[in-house]
């Protein structure tokens, strides 16, 4: 089974001060994204390759306009594969009964704090009651909802609690994620970086946290219950990386193709998916997988500069 992620746009309104969009490479331009009719003649080919989960994240996802005609196209060339879409969810509650009807099953909603004045200063401009709303409504239309907290020193390390506390009331699962170094965060990440293990010792020693066995052992998140029955998950990619278990692609806006979010350039397949052949297009895309190996900054690798939103977080 393979997870491919699409990142289907590099913007995003958003500027966490770990992410920051545009910083390091400038936005692509609209004239090369990939378009529904690309997606149509990909998804085939990922579907021979037993992709079975289609993760559509960006940037933010939900500023394409044309996502339903991006979700069509993959269910028809993916019928099988489960249909999710990471977001910062300011658009969710009004996108959500389209996109579930083109296909969308299952969302992640990003959101660093619960406080108003707060989400202003770690994500920018929008409204956290505005994101929370959206995750309860996605909660009644999708097979499952989940919260991604990236959790940061001295900025949101006081809410984790608060968190849990959010997740026992709406029932939604939350997710603690450990700030990555990509390029676009080397500083910020250096002063404001939290442990996967830190984040559980903080949580453990207020309400337990006892730990689950691993559904699946390419699932990133380690996950536990705690005292009160809340199941959480902890993200740990920098100090607990899981590149054995990794079963992901990932394909830019203009059609780049990469085994691991590290590596360097990635494979073209814009071109080719516009003037080769089913055959030649699988060919190039069996052999691009052959090829996935770990880039992981842990596995010595030289760290490449990027900001997430440009490969999908
Ligand atoms: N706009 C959407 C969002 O906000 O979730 C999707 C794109 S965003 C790049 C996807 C995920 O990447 C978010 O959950 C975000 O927190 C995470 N992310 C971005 N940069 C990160 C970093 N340096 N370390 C850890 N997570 C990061």
């Amino acid at each position: 089974m393979r997870t491919l992620r699409l990142s289907v746009i590099d913007r995003c309104p958003h500027r966490c001060g770990y992410c920051r969009p545009g910083l390091l490479t400038p936005f692509v331009d609209r004239g090369s994204w990939l378009s529904p009719a690309d997606y149509a003649r990909l998804a085939p080919v990922f579907a021979e390759l037993g992709v079975e989960k289609v993760r559509f994240t960006g940037g933010e996802p939900l500023l394409r306009t044309d996502l339903e005609d991006v979700l069509s196209a993959v269910r028809v060339g993916l019928p099988r594969a489960d249909l999710a879409v990471t977001t910062n969810g300011l658009l969710l509650s009004t996108r959500l009964r389209a996109l579930a009807r083109a296909g969308l099953s299952r969302a992640t909603v990003h959101v660093d704090t619960l406080d108003p004045s707060r989400y202003r200063t770690l994500m920018g401009e929008g409204d956290v009651a505005r994101v929370l709303d959206g995750v309860l409504d996605a909660r009644e239309v999708l097979a499952e909802v989940k919260l991604n907290v990236v959790v940061q020193r001295g900025r949101n390390d006081d809410e984790l609690l608060e968190f849990l506390e959010w997740s026992r009331v709406h029932r939604v699962e939350v997710r603690f994620i450990e700030l990555m170094n990509t390029g676009s965060a080397i500083a910020y990440a250096r002063e404001s970086f939290v442990s996967g293990r830190e984040i559980v010792t903080a949580v453990r020693a207020r309400v337990g946290a006892r730990p689950l066995i691993r559904l699946r052992p390419s699932d990133p998140a380690s996950r536990f219950v705690t005292d009160h029955g809340v199941v959480f998950g902890v993200i740990a990619s920098d100090t607990e990386p899981f590149c054995d278990a990794c079963n992901r692609l990932r394909l830019t806006v203009d059609g780049r193709l990469r085994g691991c979010l590290y590596e360097g350039a990635g494979v073209p397949l814009r071109e080719a998916a516009r003037t080769s052949g089913f055959e030649q297009l699988s060919a190039l895309v069996r052999d691009a997988v052959a090829h996935k190996r770990s880039h992981h900054p842990s596995r010595g690798r030289r760290l490449t500069l990027f900001s997430m939103s440009e490969r999908g977080g």
